[in-house]
């Protein structure tokens, strides 16, 4: 049997690279690769991962050039397969540019070709505007843990209903990293899909500042930026509390709320704090952030936190081992961001210096890593380290139990919280066995008042602080 026209050139390409590379290189960086086709003057590649593409691309396209450009003449060209491991499934998908997402035109008030609006695509007698949303970002993507249970499930539910249900706006908020914009970007995105009419904006708190303020610097575009506003059908603005100590654009945006909202347009909100924590907000603005539901985004428990790790590496065509994966999982815990970050590193050292993804690999890197920024101090260290110190059994702690000795560490670990993370009140309380922000801040300022009267709890306070600071 003969072989394929694509493998046989694969094969003359491969030996003229294998004669020049170290061994060990081909064996990582070409072993792994397939021909899958070949057209005209074009070889498709299929490679494990985007990582790995971009790894040939950077270290070795020059040499594949050459050789592909011996067999297939000058005209030769290289294309990528990326295989996704999904499971026990290979899915593998051309390297083309993500298909875009976007709105269809609509008609506007004035005359659109004056609009200094970035999201409008120029030049059309109709405003047709960037929905501003990242594929990447979708519910696919976006793993589903205890952390993120109701927000997920309200985000598939308004996709579902947009604008028609009780959750609007749906308010998010959380920590930094924890999926707030992915996650509205996964209903936007959603929305598009199963609503291919509806038009649908995500828009930054700042970029949306950015440009109420060049609207007021010029005549009636403040009207225009109004208008550009009120044809949206689901609005989603990231990042709400940037809007604080800014009057004037919290006004225009009471303004687009109010007319969206009465309209049954989908408002989606995220802020780093729930609607009783953020301050130098107007009263009006809070009150209505409510009117719909809030949904917090929790830092990843373990169970999520290994989840994540197998499904990002999944998608980069990599199997880590399971201690690998536990080990990172235990390590970085405080948000989904700094585990990406230390998942890519992880790949990036493996690929740089040559070596197998191990325990060894990983426990250097998160060495350094530690070092170099001390672990911030979470709610759940500080619990930890309280039922420790009281000798306390975590469960009770977080029960609803009101012995004496379990309230009093209650108190103390919720007060540490507040000092020493940037959690919210209310983020405290949900964590504290589901209190509520009044909750927490009775205990803070009762600690407040002990910490004044009582030497011997006073000694408790600032000895596990001094712990928690040190370890
Ligand atoms: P935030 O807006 O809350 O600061 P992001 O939405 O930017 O956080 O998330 C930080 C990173 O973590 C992003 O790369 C995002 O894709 C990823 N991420 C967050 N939550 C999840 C999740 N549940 N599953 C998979 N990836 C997630
Ligand atoms: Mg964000």
């Amino acid at each position: 049997m003969t072989e394929p026209k694509h493998t046989l050139v694969w094969n003359n390409c491969l030996n003229i690279i294998r004669d020049i590379i170290r061994p060990q290189s081909y064996r990582t960086w070409f072993e792994p690769v397939k021909a899958v086709r070949i057209s005209g003057a074009v070889l498709t590649i299929e490679v494990p991962s985007n990582f790995f593409r971009e790894y040939l691309e950077e270290h070795y396209i020059d040499l594949i050039s050459k050789a592909l450009k011996r067999e297939l003449g000058k005209e030769a060209k290289l294309e990528y397969n990326v295989r996704v491991v999904t499971g026990e499934d290979v899915v593998t998908f051309p390297q083309q540019p993500t298909q875009e997402i976007k709105n269809k035109s609509v008609p506007f008030p004035n005359q659109a070709g004056n609009i200094t609006n970035p999201f409008v695509i120029p030049g059309l007698q109709q405003l047709e505007i960037d929905p501003q949303l990242n594929p990447h970002y979708s519910f696919d993507n976006f793993i589903e843990g205890e952390c993120n249970r109701l927000a997920r499930s309200a985000g598939l539910n308004i996709s579902a209903n947009p604008g028609k249900g009780t959750f609007n706006p749906l308010f998010l908020y959380g920590g930094s990293g924890l999926g707030k914009t992915h996650l509205a970007q996964a209903i936007g995105i959603s929305i598009k899909k199963q609503f291919p009419e509806k038009i649908v904006l995500y828009v930054s708190a700042n970029r949306f500042q950015t440009q109420y303020m060049d609207a007021t610097t010029v005549k009636n575009k403040l009207t225009d930026f109004l208008h550009f506003y009120q044809l949206i059908d689901v609005l989603i603005i990231d990042d709400v509390h940037e809007f604080a100590g800014k009057p004037g654009t919290q006004n225009a945006f009471f303004h687009i709320f109010s007319h969206l909202h009465s309209m049954g347009k989908q408002l989606i909100l995220t802020s780093d704090k729930a609607p009783v924590d953020l301050q130098d907000l107007e009263m009006r603005l809070l009150s209505r952030f409510k009117w719909g539901l809030l949904a917090e985004l929790l830092p990843p428990d373990y169970s999520t936190r290994v989840e994540i790790l197998k499904a990002k590496s999944y998608k980069d065509g990599i199997t880590l081992p399971e201690e690998v994966t536990n080990y990172i999982a235990s390590r970085v815990s405080t948000n989904i961001r700094e585990i990406e970050g230390t998942l890519i590193s992880l790949l990036a050292q493996s690929t740089l210096t040559n070596r197998k993804i191990n325990l060894d690999l990983a426990e250097s890197l998160i060495e350094k890593l530690v070092t170099k920024n001390k672990p911030e101090i979470s709610i759940d260290r500080i619990q930890k380290l309280v039922c420790e110190y009281f000798r306390i059994d975590p469960q009770h702690f977080l029960s609803a139990s009101r012995k004496r000795e379990l309230v009093q560490a209650r108190q103390i670990s919720m007060y540490l919280s507040r000092n020493l993370t940037k959690s919210s009140l209310a983020s405290i309380g949900t964590q504290t066995g589901g209190r509520d922000h009044a909750t927490v801040l009775h205990a803070y300022n009762t600690v407040c008042d002990l910490l004044d009267t009582d030497r011997s709890f006073r000694k408790y306070v600032v000895d596990i602080e001094k712990q928690l600071k040190s370890s």
